[in-house]
This record gives C-alpha cells, structure tokens and sequence, in this order.
C-alpha cells in the first residue's frame, strides 16, 4: 500500500487504510516537515489545523479506491504577506477537483476510444447503407 501512495505522490506517507465490500479507503498524510506559501513563497511550519479531503483514485484489484488526505491547514509564518493561512498543495490533483490526476487521464483515454469506435461504427454503418443502395 504504501508504495501505491508514493506513485500518486512521493511527499504522501501511508497512513492506514480499510477495505469494505467493492470499495478501498486509504489515508494518507504530507510527510513534508514545511509547506512554501504559494503567495509569498517562503516556508512554513506552524500548523493551523488538519482537514480530510477525499479523492476517486483508479481502481485497485477492481475495487473502487478512495484517497482520503489529512490536509494540512498552515499560518504564514512571513508578516508581510496578505494570506494568513494557507491550505497545503496537493500535486495528484487539480484545484477544485474531485478526482486525481492519473484517474481523470483514464477517464480521458476511455473517452477518445470511446469517440474514435462511435465515428468509426457510423463510417462502417454509412458504407453498409450505401453498399445496399447500389
Ligand atoms: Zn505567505
């Protein structure tokens, strides 16, 4: 499990995870001692509080696998920047998103096939009806 979570990203450290009928739950942590501002970019360590945040990640051994990040919530250490706090980055994943990285990149791929067998069924359809007609 734990080199599962150094694929998605090696700053993760393995937590503890749960297996509960088709679906795999696994929590992870930043092993990362500082996180940089992203305003001001200095580091910080001073820790504000801790959060979960879960992710649809792929498949594993075809169950359903959830990734459940306890996110760090920092205070910027630098008194000149406008950001009090600041939420840890998270590289497997886009802002926002509610799938990582590597899942909406399969997502994609099935996507193109499945657009690249649907022109092609309808190109073979089409030269059917007209190999009928004439
Ligand atoms: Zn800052």
């Amino acid at each position: 499990m734990e080199e599962i979570v150094k694929l998605l990203d090696e700053n993760l450290e393995y937590v503890k995870h749960e297996v509960s009928g088709d679906r795999i739950t696994i929590w992870e942590k930043s092993a990362k001692k500082e996180v940089i501002c992203p305003y001001c970019g200095k580091p910080s360590k001073k820790v504000h509080s801790r959060y979960e945040r879960s992710f649809q990640d792929l498949p594993i051994q075809g169950k359903k696998t959830t990734i459940v990040v306890i996110r760090r919530k920092m205070f910027c250490e630098n008194k000149e920047c406008k950001k009090k706090t600041l939420a840890e980055p998270l590289d497997f994943v886009e802002p926002k998103f509610k799938r990582t990285k590597r899942l909406e990149l399969e997502k994609q791929k099935i996507r193109t096939l499945n657009r690249w067998f649907l022109k092609t069924k309808s190109w073979f359809l089409l030269k059917k009806k007209r190999q009928n007609l004439s």
